[in-house]
């Protein structure tokens, strides 16, 4: 929905890449890398050229989800190729270092990694760029709002008021660097119950949506608690991929189009 940023000396744009949309959350746990996966799917159903930028140094999970590994080969230089799952390139500091290893970094080696990622990566002619922002307000989202011309970011939310606390610190975040909110995805909305048939507000219902309408926000959308998405995220095999008529690919494909 918006347009691309100026790109500027201060922040230069990456050759090729349209669209780098962030996706954010104020915790850790509730479906951010979930969502970015789903959601760069979708848009690439949705017709895009799309790749995915694992931003979540500490604890990457975007190389699973997407059944990808191996270590990126060099194109030319110090510039790395890509890999790629499912027609959408991949780049992940998991795929640097060895699953177990704990990242032990300082703010600045975090910010030159993630400034690798970017511009020594081969990323091609790309719509759109989602990046999986590591949770909270720290030195990577800050790097990334600062050296990147971020068209908007996307933040996710469960519905409890304290992830929403959360959630509301990352958005005021984007605004004071002045990158638009793209809107709120409430992730663990409800659940459906596959025996009983009703629902269940677990974590409360709603909440993300109202605090979206406060703070002049979109709201993008509602994504149910399912089995079903936990098993094919852990599987490699994200549901928009893996049942791509059903219900969620479906839900995933609505918040692809209002972004
Ligand atoms: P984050 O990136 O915010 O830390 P993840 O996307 O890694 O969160 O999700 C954490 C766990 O919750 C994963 O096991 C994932 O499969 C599961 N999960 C995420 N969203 C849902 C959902 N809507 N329904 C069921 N499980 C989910």
């Amino acid at each position: 929905r918006v347009a691309a940023p100026e790109a500027s000396s201060a922040k230069p744009g990456v050759p090729g890449v349209r669209h780098i949309i962030a996706v954010a959350s104020g915790k850790g746990g509730v479906g951010k890398s979930t969502t970015t996966a789903n959601l760069a799917l979708a848009l690439k159903a949705n017709g895009l050229r799309v790749g995915v930028l694992d931003a979540d140094i500490y604890g990457p999970s975007i190389p699973r989800l997407f059944h990808v590994s191996g270590r990126p080969e060099p194109v030319s230089g110090r510039v790395l190729k890509p890999l790629e799952g499912y027609g959408v390139k991949v780049m992940s500091m998991g795929f640097m270092v060895e699953e177990d290893t704990p990242m032990i970094w300082r703010g600045p080696m975090v910010m030159s990694a993630l400034t690798q990622m970017l511009r020594e990566v081969a990323w091609g002619d790309l719509d759109v760029l989602v990046v999986d922002m590591p949770p909270g307000t720290g030195d990577a989202q800050l790097t990334m709002a600062q050296q990147v011309p971020l068209s908007g970011a996307v933040i996710v939310s469960t519905p409890q008021d304290l992830a929403l606390i959360d959630a509301r610190k990352g958005l005021n975040m984007f605004r004071r660097v002045e990158v638009p909110v793209l809107g709120i995805v409430e992730n663990m909305s409800y659940f459906l119950c596959p025996d009983c048939g009703s629902r269940h507000d677990i974590f409360g219902h709603g909440g993300a949506r109202a605090e979206a309408e406060k703070l002049g926000v979109p709201f993008l959308g509602e994504v149910p608690l399912d089995m079903q998405i936990r098993i094919t995220s852990d599987a490699g095999t994200p549901v928009v991929v893996s049942d791509p008529d059903g219900p969620h690919a479906r839900i995933y494909r609505d918040i692809a189009s209002r972004v």
